[in-house]
C-alpha cells in the first residue's frame, strides 16, 4: 500500500476529524444555495483590490493529499478568510459548528503557509447574516508551525481510517476484477445489455436501454458495474430507483451476485427517507429534543467504524447498528454513504434539488457510475423535483394559529397573496379556473422571504417537530423559494388556480411547474463518470434525450425481447371508439368483448380503462349482462393489504377479471406469470386528460421541441399501455392475448410505438 494515496476534500476531512457533539439542524437549513453564493459576493466585493476570491489549495501530509478551495485572502493583509452566510441570531450557532469551522479554516491557513512559504497569516472568520448584510468577523494570528502542528494532527486522524479505507479499496478491486457471472449463462438479451452498460463505464457515454421484462436487468445492469469499476476507478455505483420494490430488486440481485463470492468486501448501503427511518417522530433533530442527536457526533466514529465491517447495510442492518450505539439511523446512513460502494435508493438522493449524493459527488469528486431504473418515470419524477406549489388555504389555517412573532410577516404574505389574487382575477376574469403567469410574482416572493426569514428566527428559538403544520409550510417555502431562483422562462410555467373554501375569503393555489427538468439533470449526467437509464419503455429514446437532458452523445440500445411472436396475440379492436364522446357507446361492445374472449378461453384478465369512471360503468354493464362471470376492481386509495388483496384473486388455478386503471399501481411493476395472468384488455390510448395544465405543456413543448401533442399526450399514453400490455408475458412459457381497444391504435405513428416483437393482428 506504501505508493498508493488518498485525497480527500478539506471539508470532509474536518467533518471527520473535527465534529464531535450534538446533532443539531436549528441552524439549518442555512440560506438558499443563491443567496449563499450572493453573500459570498458581495463579502468579496467590500474587499480591496488585490483581493483574491476562491483560493485552491492542496497540500500532502504522507501519502494523505488534501485539497480545497478557500474563500478569500488578502495579501496586503495576509488574512485569509472563511466565509459563512446565515439568517437569525449568530449566537444560537452551535459551539461545534464553529469549531468545524474553526478547523476548517485552520486547515486552509496550513496550505496556504505552506504553498506561499508564510512565516504566519492572520485566520477570519466571517458570518455574513444575508438579511442584514452585516459581518462579524472572527480573527485570529497563527504562526505557520502552528498550523503545520494543527494539520498534522488532523491529517494523523484521517489516516488510520484512510489507511483502512485504502486496504479496503485496493481489496474491493481484487475480488471484485475477478467477479464471475452468478447464473450458467445469460439470459437472452441480459448479454446485449450487460455489454452496452460495460461499454458506457469504458467510454463514459450515457446509455439509454430499452430492455424487455424477463431478461434480469438488474442484474444485467449491476454486474458489469462492479466488473468495471477496478479497471475504471469507479469510486462508487448508486443504484437509483422510482419505486420502493426497485431497491428491494436491486439488494437481492446484489445478494445474488456475491454468493459464490461471500467474502468480496462490497459495501452496500440502502437509503431510506427520513420519514421512515425516524425513531422519534415526535421530535426535533437537535440534542435538546431527540436522545439520538445528542452527543450524536461523539458516538459516530465508533458507529461508522462497526457499520463500515458490514457488507450488506440494508434498512434493518443499519437499524441495528444504530441502536446499538445510541445514534440516528438516518443520519448515520447519510454518514455511511460517504463509506459504501455501492448506494441503493431513491432517485431523489441523486438528481432532486439537494440531492445528498450528488452533492458528496461533486464536493468529492467521486467517480461514480449510476444507474437509473424504470427511468420512464424519471420525467414526472423529476418534474415533480423542480415544482413548488403554496396552497393559501393551508396558509391562512397556519396563519390564524401562528405564535406571536410570526403574525406580521404571515399577514404581510397574505396581503400579498390577496393582491396577486385580485390583479389574476382582474387580468383573467373571475370566473377563470386556471390562470397562468408570465413570471413568478416578484412582490409576493419577497413577502415570501421575509416570512422564511422570520420563521427560521423563530425555528432557532422553538424547534418545531418534523411533521407540525409550521414545518411543513417552512419547507414547503423555502422550496418555493429555491425553485423561484432556478426559474426559467423556457423550463417553467407559473400558474394559480382560484380556491373558494365555504367559508371566509377566497384563495388561490400558486404553482412554479416544471415543464423540462432538462439543465439541473444534465448537470447530474454531467458529474458522473457513466449514468444509465434502463426500462422497458423507453420509446422513442429523443424524448427522454430532449427531457432529460441527456447529452448528444448518449449511446441507445434496444434490447431485443426474449419472447417469441407467437405467445402473445395482439389484436386491435378497429370498431370501437373510446375517446370521451364515445365512451357511453363503447361500453356494450367492450363488455362484450370480454365476455367473448373469457368464454373462449376462460382464465385470469386484467381489463384496464383510463379513469375510475370509465372502469365503473364498463364494470356496471358486465355485471349486469353477465352476472356470472368473476370480476374485482381497483379501488380509490387501495392500501397496500387491499393491493395485495387484489393481486392474490390471480390464483394459477383461477379465473376471473380484474378492472383496474392504466396508468395505476397494477399497470406496472406487477409480476402475474403463467396462468395467474393470460390476457388483458386496454380500453383508451391512456392519453392524458384535456385540461388547461396539460394545453399549457403542449404549447410549451410544441415550442421548444416542435411536437407539443405527442410528447404531452401520445408518448406518455403509449407508454401505459405498453407497460400495462406487458403484464400478460413475463417468462418464456407464457401465453397470451391482448385486445387494445380504439381504432387509433391502427394508425401507423402509434403501431410504431408498440414493441417491435409484437405481431398485430385485428379485431
Ligand atoms: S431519530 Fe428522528 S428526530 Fe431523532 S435525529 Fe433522527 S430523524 Fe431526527
Amino acid at each position: 500500500m506504501g505508493t498508493m494515496s488518498y485525497t480527500v476534500a478539506v471539508r470532509a476531512l474536518c467533518e471527520f476529524t473535527a465534529k464531535a457533539g450534538d446533532l443539531d439542524l436549528r441552524f439549518t437549513p442555512s440560506p438558499t444555495a443563491q443567496e449563499g453564493i450572493a453573500g459570498h459576493a458581495t463579502v468579496a466585493g467590500r474587499r480591496g483590490t488585490g483581493y483574491q476570491r476562491e483560493v485552491v489549495l492542496a497540500g500532502e501530509y504522507k501519502h494523505l493529499k488534501v485539497r480545497g478551495r478557500a474563500d478569500g485572502y488578502d495579501p496586503a493583509k495576509n488574512r485569509l478568510e472563511e466565509v459563512k452566510t446565515f439568517r437569525g441570531d449568530l449566537a444560537r450557532l452551535p459551539d461545534n459548528h464553529r469549531a468545524l469551522h474553526w478547523a476548517q479554516v485552520k486547515i486552509y491557513g496550513a496550505l496556504l503557509c505552506r504553498e506561499r512559504e508564510l512565516e504566519q497569516v492572520e485566520l477570519a472568520l466571517v458570518y455574513f447574516d444575508i438579511v442584514k448584510q452585516k459581518e462579524t468577523v472572527l480573527k485570529e494570528s497563527h504562526e505557520a508551525a502552528q498550523l503545520f502542528e494543527f494539520f498534522a494532527h488532523h491529517c494523523e486522524i484521517f489516516l488510520q481510517w484512510a489507511d483502512r479505507e485504502l486496504a479496503h479499496r485496493d481489496e474491493r478491486d481484487r475480488t471484485l476484477s475477478g467477479l464471475t457471472f452468478p447464473h450458467q449463462d445469460f439470459r437472452p438479451g441480459q448479454r446485449v445489455l450487460a455489454e452496452s452498460v460495460f461499454q458506457s463505464a469504458s467510454t463514459g457515454r450515457p446509455l439509454l436501454a430499452q430492455a424487455p421484462t424477463g431478461i434480469g436487468k438488474t442484474v444485467g445492469t449491476l454486474f458489469p458495474l462492479l466488473k468495471a469499476a477496478p479497471a475504471k476507478k469507479l469510486d462508487k455505483i448508486f443504484f437509483l430507483s422510482a419505486k420502493t420494490p426497485g431497491r428491494k430488486l436491486a439488494l437481492d440481485a446484489v445478494r445474488t451476485l456475491m454468493e459464490k463470492q461471500p467474502d468480496t468486501p462490497l459495501r452496500t448501503l440502502e437509503l431510506i427517507a427520513r420519514e421512515k427511518s425516524c425513531e422519534h417522530p415526535d421530535k426535533a433533530c437537535h440534542g435538546e429534543s431527540c436522545p439520538l442527536a445528542q452527543g450524536f457526533y461523539d458516538r459516530l466514529p465508533a458507529a461508522r467504524a462497526a457499520a463500515a465491517n458490514h457488507a450488506m447495510l440494508d434498512r434493518q442492518r443499519l437499524r441495528e447498528l444504530a441502536l446499538e450505539h445510541n445514534v440516528c439511523p438516518y443520519y448515520l446512513s447519510q454518514e455511511m454513504a460517504r463509506w459504501s460502494d455501492l448506494v441503493v435508493g431513491d432517485y431523489n438522493y441523486y438528481f432532486d434539488l439537494s440531492a445528498l449524493l450528488y452533492g458528496l459527488t461533486t464536493e468529492n469528486q467521486w467517480r461514480v457510475a449510476v444507474l437509473a431504473d424504470e427511468a420512464h418515470n424519471l420525467v414526472d419524477r423529476a418534474r415533480g423535483m423542480y415544482s413548488a406549489e403554496l396552497d393559501q388555504l393551508t396558509f391562512r389555517a397556519l396563519k390564524r394559529q401562528a405564535p406571536a412573532p410570526l403574525k406580521s410577516a404571515f399577514e404581510r404574505l397574505n396581503r400579498q397573496w390577496n393582491a396577486l389574487n385580485k390583479e389574476t382575477d382582474a387580468a383573467a376574469g373571475p370566473d377563470a379556473a386556471y390562470r397562468v403567469h408570465d413570471q413568478p410574482p416578484a412582490a409576493f416572493l419577497l413577502a415570501l422571504q421575509n416570512a422564511i426569514a422570520a420563521i427560521t428566527d423563530h425555528l432557532a428559538e422553538q424547534p418545531a417537530v418534523l411533521n407540525s403544520d409550521l414545518n411543513r409550510f417552512y419547507f414547503d417555502a423555502l422550496h418555493f423559494n429555491r425553485i423561484a431562483e432556478l426559474f426559467d422562462d423556457d423550463a417553467f410555467i407559473v400558474d394559480s388556480v382560484p380556491l373558494t373554501p365555504a367559508r371566509g375569503r377566497p384563495g388561490s393555489r400558486l404553482c412554479l411547474r416544471n415543464v423540462v427538468p432538462a439543465a439541473p439533470l444534465a448537470a447530474r449526467f454531467d458529474s458522473a463518470h457513466s449514468t444509465t437509464l434502463f426500462s422497458a419503455t423507453l420509446s422513442p429514446p429523443g424524448y427522454y434525450a430532449d427531457l432529460l437532458g441527456l447529452p448528444d452523445n448518449t449511446a441507445w440500445v434496444d434490447v431485443p425481447s426474449p419472447f417469441r411472436a407467437e405467445q402473445l396475440e395482439v389484436r386491435i379492436q378497429q370498431r370501437i371508439s373510446t375517446r370521451y364522446r364515445d365512451r357511453q357507446a363503447s361500453l356494450a361492445p367492450i363488455t362484450a368483448l370480454i365476455a367473448d374472449q373469457f368464454q373462449q378461453r376462460p382464465g385470469n384478465y386484467l381489463a384496464f380503462f383510463s379513469s375510475y369512471d370509465y372502469l365503473e360503468r364498463a364494470l356496471a354493464m358486465l355485471r349486469d349482462q353477465h352476472p356470472h362471470l368473476p370480476v374485482w376492481a381497483q379501488q380509490r386509495r387501495m392500501d397496500e393489504a387491499a393491493r395485495q388483496d387484489f393481486l392474490d384473486r390471480f390464483q394459477e388455478s383461477g379465473q376471473g377479471i380484474g378492472f383496474a386503471v392504466l396508468g395505476g399501481a397494477f399497470s406496472e411493476g406487477i409480476d402475474l406469470p403463467g396462468q395467474r395472468l393470460i390476457g388483458a384488455f386496454v380500453a383508451t390510448l391512456g392519453l392524458p386528460q384535456i385540461n388547461p395544465v396539460n394545453e399549457q405543456f403542449k404549447q410549451r413543448l410544441g415550442a421548444l421541441f416542435g411536437d407539443g401533442y405527442d410528447y404531452t399526450y401520445l408518448y406518455p399514453g403509449l407508454r401505459k399501455v405498453v407497460q400495462a400490455a406487458g403484464r400478460v408475458i413475463r417468462t418464456g412459457d407464457d401465453q397470451g392475448v391482448v385486445h387494445l381497444i380504439d381504432d387509433r391504435f391502427a394508425r401507423p405513428q402509434v403501431r410504431a410505438l408498440l414493441p417491435a416483437w409484437w405481431r398485430l393482428g385485428g379485431g
